[in-house]
């Protein structure tokens, strides 16, 4: 969602040129905007901390391309020891 708002507001044939690069696999929220845009890709830097709804994605037709890097695993797991807070909330827990 960051992403989205860094990028500025841009046109809709702009967002189906896209490709969306995320550390994790998108959550509920970001699947959605990735949907209402029509983002066609979106690289995953790993989905073992958290997945998202990637079969549906796939069903709506976004290729999701899954890089399973230890280095986002790695950040991962430090951003979760040191802001748990920050990341339950992230997640809805
Ligand atoms: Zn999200």
């Amino acid at each position: 969602m960051d992403c989205l708002e860094n990028a500025g507001r841009l046109k809709a044939k702009d967002y189906k040129k896209c490709v969306l690069y995320s550390t994790l696999s998108p959550c509920d929220m970001c699947t959605g905007a990735v949907l209402l845009y029509k983002i066609p890709v979106v690289v995953i830097g790993e989905n073992s901390t958290f997945k998202g709804p990637e079969n549906y994605s796939r069903q709506r037709g976004v290729k999701l391309i899954n890089l399973d890097l230890d280095e986002c695993k790695n950040m991962m797991r430090d951003f979760i020891r040191e802001c748990p807070q920050l990341w339950n909330e992230d997640i809805g827990v």
